[in-house]
C-alpha cells in the first residue's frame, strides 16, 4: 500500500525497562483502514508495541508517526493525539463511580469535541449499536464482562478515534462473553476502522486481520496474511507458538 495512506509509523523503535531491552528496533506500520493482529508469548513486548504507539509508554529511541506528525517529538500535544487512539484494555478501566452513560460521555465533554446533547445522543446510538442501551444508567459493577467490555469499546468509540488499539480484549472474559465481544470487534473492522488488536483469538486473527505480526525476542519475528502466518509459517519460533494455541 502507498507511503501517504499510512496512518501509524513506527521507526526504530526501542522500549527497555532498565537494563531489560524489550523491543529491539522495531519498524512497521499500519495503512489506514487496515486490520493488524499482534501475536506472541507472553512477554514479547505486545502490550509495550501498543502503548508505544499512544505513548503511553516512551520509547527508549526510534519514533512514531501518527498521520505524519512525529509524535515523539517534544513539541507535539501528544494529549490531542491521543484523543485520535481509541484503546481498549484487558480489565476494561470503566470508571466504576460512573454510570455507563457517564463513562461514554465523560471524554467528549471534557476534551470539548461534544456538547451535553451532542454527547448524550452519541451514548444512545453506541448503546443501541451493542444492544445495551438499556444499561445507560447503571453502574459497572452490574455488568457481565462481556457488558463491560461492550462498554470499554463504545466509549472509546465516542471520540470518534481514527485508529483503534485492542490489547486482548477478550482474555479476561469467561469463554461464554467472549463471541459477543470478538462480535462487535468485527462489526467495527467491516466498518473500515483501523485496529491494532493483541489477541490469542486465533478464529479472529484468520477471519478479521489483514495482516499479522509475530513478536518474539524484542522484535517482529515474522509477518504477513493469516495465510502466511497459520500455514506457511516459517520461523520454528512462530512454529512453536502456533503449535502452543491452535
Ligand atoms: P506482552 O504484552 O507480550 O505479554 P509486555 O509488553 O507486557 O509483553 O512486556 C514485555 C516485557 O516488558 C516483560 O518482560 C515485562 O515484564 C516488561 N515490562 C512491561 N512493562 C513494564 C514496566 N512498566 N516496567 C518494567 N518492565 C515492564
Ligand atoms: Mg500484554
Amino acid at each position: 500500500m502507498s507511503e501517504n495512506n499510512t496512518l501509524i509509523k513506527i521507526e526504530h523503535l526501542v522500549k527497555a525497562f532498565g537494563d531489560n531491552t524489550v523491543l529491539n528496533d522495531v519498524s512497521n506500520h499500519i495503512d489506514a483502514g487496515e486490520k493488524v493482529v499482534i501475536l506472541g508469548p507472553s512477554g514479547s513486548g505486545k502490550s509495550t508495541i501498543l502503548r508505544c504507539m499512544n505513548l503511553l509508554e516512551m520509547p527508549t529511541s526510534g519514533k512514531i508517526f501518527f498521520d505524519g506528525q512525529d509524535i515523539t517529538d517534544p513539541a507535539c500535544d501528544i494529549n490531542k493525539i491521543r484523543q485520535h487512539m481509541g484503546m481498549v484494555f484487558q480489565h476494561f478501566n470503566l470508571f466504576p463511580n460512573m454510570t455507563v452513560r457517564k463513562n461514554i460521555t465523560l471524554a467528549p465533554l471534557r476534551t470539548g469535541l461534544m456538547t451535553q446533547e451532542e454527547a448524550d445522543a452519541e451514548a444512545e446510538k453506541l448503546l443501541r449499536r451493542v444492544d445495551l442501551y438499556d444499561k445507560a444508567d447503571a453502574y459497572p459493577a452490574s455488568l457481565s464482562g462481556g457488558q463491560k467490555q461492550r462498554i470499554a469499546i463504545v466509549r472509546a468509540l465516542a471520540m470518534r478515534p481514527r485508529l483503534m488499539l485492542f490489547d486482548e480484549p477478550t482474555s479476561a472474559l469467561d469463554p461464554e462473553m467472549v463471541g459477543e465481544v470478538l462480535n462487535v470487534m468485527k462489526e467495527l473492522a467491516d466498518d473500515g476502522m483501523t485496529m491494532a488488536v493483541v489477541t490469542h483469538e486465533m478464529g479472529f486473527a484468520r477471519e478479521v486481520a489483514d495482516r499479522v505480526l509475530f513478536c518474539a525476542d524484542g522484535i517482529i519475528m515474522e509477518e504477513g496474511t493469516p495465510d502466511d502466518i497459520f500455514n506457511h509459517p516459517k520461523a520454528p519460533r512462530l512454529q512453536e507458538f502456533l503449535s502452543k494455541v491452535l
